[in-house]
């Protein structure tokens, strides 16, 4: 028998059977009646999860190309931009908005902190930007800002407001246009529960009407646009991604993004219950917002990435490991998306077999009946 894998990473995350059998339908043409039905639905649906009226724009490209199409129509070369991070990919805007010559004022946080709205206000007051860049979800420490917050904040000074939702659309709540959130991108293999290699952007008039001079072709937001208010694709689309992501948002919206939401918030309090229940240390913040994936710090005497490693060799089963500085400290459990308390006992329990095998002091038997609890005795209200 081939072994069994368990993907576990907060992206790429599972693929539910329904989406995986799309996938394997004949290939279309894009400019065909078999596609454009198709294609008019995924974007209407895509209105729905990202909460906008508004176009959202398609891409045939990762959430860092989405995040790109929104440096090349917004920067223009030597004009302010707040960039707020705390932590990879945080760091990863403000490389990108420099490298298309922006001048970036760089609010930056330890790893592992939460931006803070009063310390976004205060700095767009002392210096104004055309933009305040803000991650949602920051995958590589676990915590959610509050974003809404954040954007209040920032509009205050008139800034305009881009927001990375790549792990957080479709898990937590991002309200793109009540929260007055100017571009909200994201990308398919996250909560979108579709194969990595479509990105999205959800752009707001305002933000239309702000674009600036960078060099641009592919990414033009006016050229997708123009191209998808007839569904008709500016380039050839992934069409096979585009038909799997369908079938994904119907069963996102069929579930309902509320219960989703209510879901991903219980699946974050089992791994949490489950993972202190081995008298293992939380890196990512014990709150329901950080429900997209939860960090944990590798035990006394034992190197994370040795945790990553066993459960791959032994178990088939991925997991992640610390980004940068937390490389090695920090092992983290993905649960966005196609999830449900099954995968999280899981893992506890591959986790707590490979860390027993580490050598590592914790508490065993325990952090499975912990995160079942926490799941079932936790209804959200
Ligand atoms: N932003 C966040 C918060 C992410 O988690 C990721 C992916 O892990 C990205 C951006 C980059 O997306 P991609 O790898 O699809 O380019």
């Amino acid at each position: 028998m081939s072994p069994k894998k368990y993907l576990y990473t907060p992206g790429p995350t599972p693929v539910p059977p329904a989406v995986l059998a799309a996938l394997g339908e004949p290939v279309v043409h894009h400019r065909s009646p078999d596609f454009r039905p198709v294609y008019e639905r995924c974007l209407m649906r895509l209105r729905e999860v990202c909460r906008t009226r508004e176009d959202v724009l398609l891409f045939g490209a990762s959430g860092t190309g989405a995040f790109e199409s929104a440096v090349a129509n917004l920067v223009s070369p030597g004009e302010p931009q707040l960039v707020v991070s705390a932590g990879n990919f945080g760091e990863r805007w403000a490389a990108l908005t420099a490298a298309y010559g922006a001048d970036v004022d760089h609010l930056r946080y330890a790893w592992g902190e939460t931006p803070d709205a009063e310390d976004v206000r205060a700095r767009l007051r002392e210096r104004p930007a055309k933009a305040a860049w803000v991650v949602h979800s920051e995958t590589s420490t676990g915590v959610v800002a509050d974003v809404q917050a954040i954007a209040a904040a920032a509009k205050e000074s008139g800034a305009l407001v881009v927001v990375d939702a790549v792990s957080s659309l479709g898990a937590v709540p991002c309200e793109t246009d009540a929260w007055g959130l100017d571009v909200v991108v994201s990308g398919s293999q996250k909560a979108l529960m579709t194969p990595p290699g479509l990105g999205l952007c959800a752009v707001s008039p305002a933000a239309y009407a702000a674009t600036g001079s960078s060099p641009r072709f592919y990414f033009d937001w006016e050229r997708t646009r123009k191209a998808q208010a007839s569904f008709d694709a500016a380039f050839t689309p992934p069409v096979s991604l585009v038909v799997a992501l369908d079938v994904a948002l119907g069963l996102l919206l069929e579930e309902g993004l509320e219960a989703a939401f209510d879901r991903h918030i219980r699946l974050g309090r089992a791994a949490r219950a489950g993972a202190k229940a081995m008298g293992l240390e939380l890196f990512s913040p014990d709150e329901d917002r950080s429900a997209v994936v939860t960090a944990v710090r590798a035990p006394e005497g034992v190197d994370a990435g040795d945790v990553v490693k066993a459960l791959r060799d032994r178990f088939g089963m991925t997991i992640a490991g610390g980004q940068g500085e937390l490389r090695g400290k920090i092992f983290r459990l993905g649960h966005i998306g196609w999830f449900d308390v099954f995968d999280i006992t899981t893992m506890l329990a591959a986790v707590e077999l490979v860390l027993a095998e580490l050598g590592a002091d914790i508490e065993r038997g325990i952090a499975v009946t912990a995160a079942l609890e926490a799941y079932e005795h936790s209804r959200v209200a």
